[in-house]
């Protein structure tokens, strides 16, 4: 039976009243924000913890008193995570350790802590990690999950070059694992998610990279179709060491943003090359040469590519699509211009591809549960909704990009699934079953709430 049922802050043994914080407090609506503001999380409690200790004492009561845990570390996912009924939210935030080892190039982070805080840093050592499009993405919830950044094509998803996670499990016991230390439980959590337990740390592999060949061409939004085509010919001429990705974008009329793309719509191609300037340049002339209004293609530090995709850094009403899709061909680049281009009427803020294959599609020895990711491109669109008739009009223009392109549909890849979903169906049949044995060995209760449970073997 669970306690948590008053609009009195519980007591958790063990954990200072002031890191939990319950339905009518103040600083309730700020902590049970999530990412996308439509996302109504309403736990029993939320629980801000400080440390592992903080972590251990939360696992312990929630099990003692019949509740469940939801790790959160920024709530960029919390979407998919549904009533969080008889559930404590666990906000890792406050974990926010960083230590940097240059020469072994290996990194140690608390769970709470955001590409933002240690991107720069590398960077500055020569260094580069296996981040996302935003800075402001939590390491854990990205590593858990897969994690597809600019250098995927070339070094594959970050959760494959995790080292060791440190974890609070079901039985309220910090453990660590790595390739050697509970190995079942290592392979899980990359790829598997918060299913296993709260981590409450994690270290990683990153990459010697002084500098990159990167950048971006704007071009006017009426070329779409044109530049679409280019970008899909472009592909198949790649090595792994370039990643290209292009977009429709519609920039609100933001006085922050720069004059040049403030309220201004564009199609805008990327590449991110891991090699010299030369090679950079002549892979990506195709694009170039076609007069761009605006290239931004230059020699730059790996810091750069944090905010290189341009994506929102506040929290902000939207809804999303996403698929993983085959070679799309000439009819796909039609379909999906014309469900979402010029002309189209579509209401959506972007409509993003990602050229994968490379290193996302080869299987190392070692690897987790989420070694590689199906397909040629990911799509990813995101409209934003401040009232209902407009969170309406973006998800019939969202239906009708999913519906363009259905045919070439490959896969999902979890962590761009931003509504509750059957995970079963992000994996083959042998890698779920061994999910759920694992999950079954190590939270036979089902303790923890994931934004893709996988349920215990057995249940
Ligand atoms: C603007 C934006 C840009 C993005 N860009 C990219 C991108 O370029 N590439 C990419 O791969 N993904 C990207 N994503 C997706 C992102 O990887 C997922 O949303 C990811 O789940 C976010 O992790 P988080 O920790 O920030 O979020 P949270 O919502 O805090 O976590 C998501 C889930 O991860 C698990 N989790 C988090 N912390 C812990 C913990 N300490 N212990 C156990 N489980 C935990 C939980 O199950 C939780 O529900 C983007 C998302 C957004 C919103």
């Amino acid at each position: 039976m669970s306690t948590i049922t008053t609009h009195r802050t519980p007591r958790i043994a063990g954990l200072p009243a002031d890191r939990v914080v319950v339905a009518g407090e103040p600083g309730w609506d700020d902590a049970r924000r999530a990412f996308n503001v439509l996302v109504d999380q309403r736990p029993d409690a939320i629980v801000r913890a400080a440390d592992e200790h903080d972590v251990v004492a939360t696992v312990r009561h929630a099990r003692e008193h019949g509740l469940r845990v939801a790790p959160q570390s920024t709530g960029h996912n919390a979407g998919p995570l549904g009533a969080l009924d008889g559930t404590i939210l666990l906000d890792v935030s406050g974990l926010d350790e960083i230590a940097i080892d240059a020469e072994a190039r290996r990194v140690r982070v608390g769970a709470g802590v955001r590409w933002e805080q240690v991107v720069p840093a590398l960077s500055e050592l020569g260094l580069a990690a296996l981040h996302g499009s935003s800075p402001d993405v939590g390491i854990a919830g990205y590593s858990l999950g897969g994690g597809m950044g600019w250098l995927a094509r070339r070094h594959g998803l970050q959760t494959n070059s995790v080292t060791a996670f440190e974890l609070v499990t079901a039985d309220g016991h910090l453990v660590r694992t790595d390739a050697l230390h509970e190995p079942d439980l290592f392979w899980a959590l990359r790829g598997g998610g918060g299913n296993f337990g709260v981590v409450t740390a994690i270290e990683f592999e990153v990459y010697p990279y002084a500098e990159v060949y990167a950048g971006a061409c704007f071009f006017a939004y009426e070329r779409t179709r044109e530049i679409l085509h280019a970008w899909r010919e472009l592909l198949p001429t790649l090595p792994d060491e370039l990643m290209s990705w292009a977009a429709i974008l519609h920039f609100p009329p933001d006085p922050a943003l720069p004059e040049a793309l403030r309220g201004r719509s564009y199609t805008v191609v990327w590449g991110v090359f891991a090699g010299d300037e030369a090679e950079g340049r002549r892979l990506m002339a195709p694009i170039r040469e076609l007069g761009p209004a605006i290239d931004t293609f230059a020699m730059v530090a790996p810091a750069e590519l944090g905010d290189l995709a341009m994506d929102p850094r506040e929290p902000l009403p939207f809804r999303s699509a996403h698929q993983l899709l085959h070679d799309v061909g000439p009819q796909g680049i039609d379909a999906l211009v014309d469900a979402a281009g010029p002309g189209s009427g579509a209401t959506v803020s972007m409509v993003q591809l990602r050229h994968l294959g490379g290193a996302l599609a080869r299987h190392d020895i070692g690897a987790g549960a989420r070694a590689t990711l199906p397909g040629e491109i990911c799509l990813f669109a995101l409209g934003v909704a401040p009232d209902a008739e407009t969170a309406q009009a973006v998800e019939a223009t969202l239906a009708r990009i999913e519906d363009a392109v259905i045919a070439h549909r490959a896969g999902d890849y979890p962590n761009f699934v931003e509504e509750p979903a059957d995970a079963s169906a992000f994996f083959d049949p042998p890698t779920w079953r061994r999910l759920r044995e694992i999950k079954a060995l190590y939270d036979p209760g089902d303790l923890f709430a994931a934004n893709h449970p996988i349920p215990p073997a057995g249940t």
